[in-house]
């Protein structure tokens, strides 16, 4: 299922999230209404909006209302709303670029960019396209799968 999405101005901390567990997640700090919705007409992408005026406006547009202000709330109404599996392509994405991120080919290209304990622990790494961030394998991702599995439950 190939769900994208495009979360307004209040909703940063929610398109973190959605990046993080591989979803194409658009979002703009500062956007127009009007620019926002015809953005996700043209891409065909899912409004993500806490603003109910936007969504009374604009009814032929998928648009899912987010009521609560907790980014984990919304990212769990957004999950089970859309029956997302967070699993399949978690740590897929950049979580500020919102692009694929790669896989790093030649270790030895990221030596100097990693912690050595990093280096030396992991074997897998990825690299974002756009920013040149360095992503891997460590204990922050047992904490956010932690986070995802108490979602679920
Ligand atoms: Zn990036």
């Amino acid at each position: 299922m190939n769900v994208r999405f495009i979360a307004d101005s209040m909703l940063g901390k929610l398109a973190r999230w959605l990046r993080l567990i591989g979803f194409d997640t658009l979002y703009y700090p500062s956007i127009a209404d009007e620019d926002l919705v015809k953005k996700a007409h043209n891409e065909g992408r899912i409004i993500l909006t806490k603003d109910s005026e936007l969504v009374r406006r604009n009814k032929e547009e998928d648009i899912i209302y987010l009521a609560s202000s907790d980014p984990y709330e919304q990212l769990k109404i957004v999950m089970k709303t859309l029956k997302l599996n967070p699993w399949e392509r978690l740590f897929s994405r950049c979580v500020y670029c919102n692009k694929p991120v790669q896989k790093v080919k030649s270790l030895s290209e990221i030596k100097q960019k990693v912690p050595s304990y990093a280096y030396q622990n992991h074997f897998s790494f990825y690299r974002c396209p756009e920013c040149g961030r360095i992503y891997w394998e460590g204990s922050h991702h047992s904490k956010i799968r932690e986070r995802i599995k108490a979602l679920l439950e």
